[in-house]
């Protein structure tokens, strides 16, 4: 079977068993604060697992796409080094929200692999939870007798809480688990060793591919489990996995997963594919990472310097090193891969194949700046080893490596590689202890501690209401205390809500809550895991009373305003720059709006012009929202809405539509486009290759955005003294002043030949050598000139000129050529070590020196120094 059909075979599998096949999440995940990107097929269910939100059907099945790089789940050290772990992979997965359980779940595990996908019984192993005492959890003994029915018992492991005890973080919903593992070694191995001993030690042949979690319990803070009322069954078994062990291989990079990309490697290095160690483990880690740099841009993540972005970034360079140091290419080669990619996942993920262009260009970039980084750092640290050696040492520092790491990207086993060719080594406990306080500032600085919520009232799910209201009376049906470091919050959770939680790009609501006996600000609403949260910072005295709450109602309007103004902007985009134009982000707040597109060159003057003068005639038009709460889907695309590539939808959607202008959006809106009174664009420039950014204002922003311009041309109409042309009268002005410099020029000229004179006649000798020193009120340039005049006149003069413009001292020295010759006299010497006097360096050549300085004191000094130095 190819890996397509491997995948099909999963779901119509599952199908067959009643459930329900979903689409995958996108990789990126916008509304969790405690997750950047998916790392397991739970997460898009979290909100069923929490009882936030009921499941819309008993039994899902999926693969979703996982990025396992960050946080509790990072496998990067491991990708490429061994066959079986990778950055990001495809999780099939099978769910039960309340409905079957460990019977049913290990039944059809069982069934598929061995009647479906024929996979041989003698070398699968099961595992079960063997209980903790340390923790007082008893073992999943239930687990332990289904597998009997289908093993026999030497092929039934018991597991430790690490292995078999899942838990979805510190707090919430877990259970134990029950793996599923396979001996892919060949017959005489298994004759020596048994598989048995083999599982969970690492072993790359023998691997779990599955893993079947038992949702049973709810972890409270204090460490308690207490019962779930539902039951959960949450599996994944790794698709790459699955096909190696289908198609007979021993490395998911010999499937046909991963065969076209590495095959392709191979080519463009002229390097075989199993010939050589670390050219191997090069390949595999690009044919890995490729897929999760561009499934990531796809998603809408790109590389950038941050959170999410920066995760990207890290990947990309590390790709990009391995290609570098083990494949020898030193131009941007990862883009050239990507036609490969699409060719063969294109079909299962189409966002794949419609941002391609994209995708190219980001990577291009990225990796061109990449590989100049690393030039850079090659240089830099080349020259720390000359000078170490020079010093006769023969270690490179923790604290340098460190700073190479940090600073220049400059990865800890390229620093050791190359001081290794030198003849050198690195001090890694150093460099360790250096990351490791790096760590502790930053894990210090975000540490935030999250009580468990108290709950108050039951409730199925918290409606929002403020689509058309701005205030509701509302009770407080959940809180909890958030602390920080120097802080201390609370969240509130209301049985209703017209408080709109940031999301979409959308800022969060603020403004208050109101009982008879008090009055709480809400600072910022957030949305978590689809729960709206409302952020104060304080808790209500009498939390069960009944509030009145109030959206700050200004603040909204402005939003609203900037919100249609945005889908409008997008609409007017596409129509001057053409339908190629995507929304790649967006920022919408009271003040103004930002907008993230891709288009692929500088958006002119002309037809930035022409996209306002859309707008505001589309502003004009006052044409009225169409709003649609719960349109299907399908509708929706019929309407012309488009779906972005990167969110999440459900099967009813959220349409928002202004003529001709048709959005899924889940923001808030006016009523009628004629509320946003007037867009002003305030800037447009590139924020990636390929993305551009425009920002604008609105209503009253670009009321007040007018106003501050025209007070800025009254003011400079007024330092005119109000011309009627204020153009021509500010050339005139302009034109007075090139004439007022050339006169300027003409007299400085003047006044250096009488200065000149004056000059000569303060020539005096020390040491029998003619010197000029003196302190002038000339500028540098004026001192230069003088200087040259008079080294050309007098063969055998030292000149030594001080000067303090604007209260910068300069000095400058200059030596005629007799001087030079017969007493070796070097003024960019002199110079050097004079200087010092007014805090200043400069340098300059045997006959002309000179230095600017910080310190105006200390010219008299320095004057007098390099007269001393000129004249020993
Ligand atoms: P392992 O111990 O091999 O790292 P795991 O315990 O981390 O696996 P789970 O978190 O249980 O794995 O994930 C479920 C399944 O997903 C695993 O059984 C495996 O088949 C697959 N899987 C996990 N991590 C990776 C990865 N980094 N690359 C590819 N597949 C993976
Ligand atoms: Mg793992």
């Amino acid at each position: 079977m190819n890996s397509n059909e491997i995948r099909k075979t999963f779901f119509d599998f599952f199908r067959s068993k009643q459930h329900e096949i979903v689409p995958s999440a996108p990789m990126v995940v916008k509304n969790d604060p405690t997750l950047m990107f998916t790392n397991a097929g739970m997460n898009q269910f979290k909100d069923i697992f929490l009882g936030n939100q009921p499941a819309k059907f008993p039994r899902v099945a999926d693969s979703q796409k996982c990025l396992r790089v960050s946080g509790k789940h990072n496998d990067l050290e491991e990708v490429g080094h061994d066959t079986y772990h990778h950055t990001m992979f495809e999780m099939l997965g099978n769910w039960s929200f309340g409905d079957y359980f460990k019977e049913e779940a290990i039944a059809w595990a069982w069934e598929l692999l061995t009647d479906v996908y024929k996979l041989p019984k003698d070398r699968l192993y099961a595992s079960y939870f063997g209980g903790s005492k340390d923790d007082n959890m008893e073992a999943d003994l239930e687990a332990f007798e289904i597998w009997k029915k289908y093993l026999p018992e030497a092929q039934i492991l018991p597991g430790s809480k690490k292995d078999n005890f899942w838990e979805m973080g510190e707090t919430g919903p877990c259970g134990p688990c029950s793996e599923i593992h396979i001996d892919l070694r060949d017959d005489d191995e298994r004759a020596k060793v048994a598989g048995r001993d083999l599982v969970n030690k690492d072993n790359p042949l023998v691997i779990e591919i599955w893993n079947n979690v038992f949702m049973q319990f709810n972890r409270k803070a204090n460490g308690d489990l207490e019962l779930l009322p539902a039951k959960h069954v949450d599996t994944g078994m790794g698709f790459e996995r699955l096909c190696m062990a289908l198609q007979g291989k021993k490395s998911n990079y010999d499937t046909d997963v991963f065969q076209p990309m590495i095959t392709k490697l191979a080519e463009m290095s002229g390097k075989k594919y199993g010939e050589n160690k670390e050219a191997d483990v090069a390949m595999r880690v690009i044919a890995d990472h490729l897929r999760a740099i561009a499934f990531s841009i796809a998603d809408g993540q790109l590389p950038s310097n941050v959170k999410a972005g920066y995760v990207i970034r890290r990947i990309l360079r590390r790709a990009v090193r391995y290609g570098y140091t083990f494949l020898g290419f030193n131009e941007p080669f990862i883009n050239k891969l990507i036609p490969t990619l699409v060719g063969q996942m294109g079909e299962q993920f189409p966002e794949l194949k419609s941002q391609q262009v994209l995708i190219e260009k980001v990577i291009t970039e990225e990796e061109a700046a990449f590989l100049r980084t690393l030039e850079t750092g090659i240089r830099h640290l080349d020259s720390i080893i000359e000078k170490a050696k020079a010093e006769g040492k023969s270690q490179i520092d923790g604290k340098t490596a460190f700073v190479l790491n940090d600073t220049f990207g400059f990865p800890y086993d390229l620093t050791e590689l190359i001081a290794r060719e030198k003849g050198f080594t690195v001090d890694k406990v150093g460099f360790e202890k250096e990351l490791e306080e790096q760590k502790n500032r930053s894990r210090n600085a975000a540490a935030v501690e999250t009580d468990d919520w108290v709950e108050l009232r039951k409730f199925d799910t918290e409606e929002f209401i403020g689509y058309d209201n701005n205030t509701a009376d509302v009770v407080i049906a959940r809180y909890r205390a958030v602390k920080s470091k120097n802080k201390t919050q609370y969240q509130l959770v209301f049985d209703r809500t017209p408080f709109y939680g940031e999301s979409g790009g959308q800022v969060g609501d603020s403004g208050y809550i109101e009982s008879e006996s008090e009055r709480i600000n809400i600072i910022d609403t957030v949305k978590e895991n689809n729960l709206i949260v409302h952020i104060t910072d304080k808790l209500p005295q009498d939390a069960s009373a009944n509030f009145h709450a109030v959206v700050n109602e200004e603040a909204r309007t402005a939003t609203a305003n900037n919100h249609s103004a945005t889908h409008l902007l997008h609409f007017a985009l596409r129509q001057v720059l053409g339908t190629h134009v995507e929304q790649k982000g967006s920022l919408v707040r009271p003040d103004g709006l930002r907008f993230d597109f891709a288009h692929f060159q500088k958006v002119t003057d002309e037809e930035m012009k022409q996209v306002e003068r859309i707008v505001n005639e589309l502003i004009r038009k006052n044409t009225p929202l169409n709003e649609r709460r719960e349109a299907p889907i399908e509708e929706a695309q019929k309407m012309g809405a488009m779906a972005l590539f990167g969110e999440k939808y459900g099967d009813k959607v959220r349409v928002i539509q202004f003529g001709e202008s048709v959005e899924l959006c889940g923001g808030t809106h006016v009523p009628a486009t004629g509320q946003i009174g007037i867009i002003k664009i305030t800037s447009e420039s590139a924020i990636a290759a390929g993305v551009r950014r425009i920002e604008a204002v609105t209503a009253k922003g670009a009321e007040e955005l007018i106003y501050g311009q025209e007070e800025s041309l009254k003011e400079v109409k007024a330092l005119l003294n109000n011309p009627a042309n204020l153009s021509a009268g500010l050339k005139k002005l302009i034109d007075e002043a090139a004439e007022l410099r050339k006169t300027i020029d003409a007299l400085m000229r003047e006044k250096v030949v009488a200065l000149k004179g004056e000059l000569k006649a303060k020539i005096t000798e020390v040491n029998g050598v003619k010197v000029l020193a003196e302190e002038v009120a000339l500028s540098p340039d004026a001192i230069k000139d003088l200087a040259f005049q008079l080294k050309g006149e007098h063969a055998d003069l030292l000149i030594v000129i001080g000067a303090v413009n604007d209260g910068k001292p300069s000095l400058t020295v200059a030596a005629g050529d007799a001087l030079i010759k017969d007493k070796g006299v070097n003024a960019g010497q002199i110079i050097r070590e004079a200087a010092k006097e007014i805090q200043g360096g400069g340098g300059g050549q045997p006959f002309f020196a000179q230095a600017g300085g910080k310190n105006a004191q200390g010219i008299a000094k320095a004057i007098a120094k390099a007269v001393e130095l000129g004249t020993k």
